[in-house]
């Protein structure tokens, strides 16, 4: 006999993780949760690809207010995701963003740089000497401006944080499987389970479809188009012979970024927009760091002119090809149907306030903390985009 659950989450990594820990531990809840995933190991699931990276600056309130949660979630998770005497350790370096900008920048850094503020981010704008100052092996002659995460800003273990919630969701109570969904199961507006691959199903009260670049194949037989497709990411890592201290999270006018990553450096970028197709393999594009990030890198940095190449993969973006921002929330017609995609590189800092969103959704029935209804997918139907404009 099938079995039934209050809520299955389709898709194991952060933001089902996070999905299932925050709804196991909302106060209003007394159900159960199955949170499925079809590869434990996570070898393919950008969660543990990741650059993870949080910052605040970002272009739209909801993005700030999100990683502004991201940051106090992270900054307590030995507390909050400890199972027993078991306490998460991340690694959480809060070494800043610097986004740099040249004159035809300023306005847009200026104008973000308003915002951000307003929201209580903890960011400053620099001009060429304090940045020289402050970062003195920066090569700045076309530089105008900088605008810096003086705190609530930086890099940790994007792969422990996962663990973190996918281990305290399991102590609340919530069941893992590892299988893979092949097909959400409706009635009328309802969604009523999911089918594994071996044909067995589940019911459910609730489903929440977190299952990254999977998400979009899910959705398409029930008619709900998701403007999202995996993109290639790379990242590389260097080691230089040169200390660079108080390094921060670089982002170069180019788009090119890069942070320290233990005693090595690591960096990435996204390829040329007309060289941006559909990822189908995980093979490093190779040419990418040797023709467009290292010249750009060696340009910005002189002292990495001299580097060590260490070890590169690739991860893929679940694109919002729409606007570039996270879908989440209910699918309309289904109102038990919940989702969380279309991250486009910024979803593993959104994991807790997304969350904690999704929990509040499916127990209250609405948003009671950040409101994340600009995210919702009715922006999609109604063609409103929400763009965002700082992209990394
Ligand atoms: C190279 C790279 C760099 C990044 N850098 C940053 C950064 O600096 N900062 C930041 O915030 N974000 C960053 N991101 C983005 C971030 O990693 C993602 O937004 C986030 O990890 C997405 O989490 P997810 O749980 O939605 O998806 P995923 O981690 O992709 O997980 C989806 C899971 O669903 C499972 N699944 C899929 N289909 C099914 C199915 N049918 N049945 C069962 N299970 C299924 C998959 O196996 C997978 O484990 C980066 C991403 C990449 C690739």
């Amino acid at each position: 006999m099938a079995r039934h659950h209050d809520v299955i989450i389709v898709g194991g990594a952060v933001h089902g993780a996070s999905a299932a820990y925050h709804i196991a531990a909302h106060p209003g809840f007394t159900g159960s949760v199955l949170l499925v995933e079809k590869d434990p190991t996570f070898q393919q699931a950008a969660s543990a690809l990741s650059a993870a990276s949080i910052r605040q600056q970002f272009s739209s309130p909801v993005n700030i207010d999100m990683s502004l949660y991201g940051i106090e979630f992270l900054r307590a998770i030995g507390d909050t995701l400890a199972v027993g005497d078991d306490r998460p350790f991340i690694s959480l370096n809060e070494g800043g963003y610097l986004f740099l900008a040249t004159t035809a920048g300023v306005p847009t850094l200026t104008e973000n740089h308003i915002l951000q503020s307003s929201r209580g981010a903890d960011v400053v704008l620099f001009n060429p000497t304090e940045l020289a100052e402050r970062f003195p092996y920066l090569a700045l002659d076309d530089i105008a401006a900088g605008a810096f995460g003086a705190t609530g800003e930086g890099w940790f273990d994007g792969y422990g944080l996962m663990q973190a919630f996918r281990g305290k969701a399991r102590s609340l109570g919530v069941e893992t499987a590892g299988a893979t969904v092949t097909e959400i199961l409706t009635e009328s507006s309802r969604a009523t389970g999911v089918r594994f691959a071996d044909g067995e199903t589940a019911f459910a009260g609730t489903v929440i479809i977190a299952a990254g670049t999977g998400t979009s194949a899910l959705l398409q037989p029930l008619g709900i188009p998701l403007p999202v497709e995996a993109r290639k990411r790379c990242i590389f890592t260097f080691a230089c012979r040169d200390k660079l201290p108080g390094f921060p999270m670089l982002i170069d006018p180019s788009g090119v970024y890069c942070r320290p990553e233990g005693e090595l450096f690591l960096c990435g970028s996204a390829p040329e927009a007309d060289n941006d197709p559909l990822a189908e393999d995980f093979d490093v594009d190779h040419a990418l760091f040797e023709e467009m990030i290292w010249p750009i890198l060696a340009a910005r940095v002189p002292a990495f002119e001299a580097i060590r190449q260490g070890r590169a993969w690739a991860g893929h973006y679940d694109m919002n090809l729409f606007d570039h921002n996270a879908i989440v929330g209910r699918l309309p017609p289904y109102g038990n149907l919940l989702i969380a995609n279309g991250f486009s590189g910024h979803g593993l800092q959104q994991a807790p306030a997304v969350g904690r969103g999704l929990a509040e959704l499916a127990v209250d029935g609405a948003y009671l903390t950040i409101d994340l209804t600009p995210l919702g997918y009715e922006r999609i139907l109604e063609n409103r985009p929400l763009i965002e404009k700082n992209i990394v």
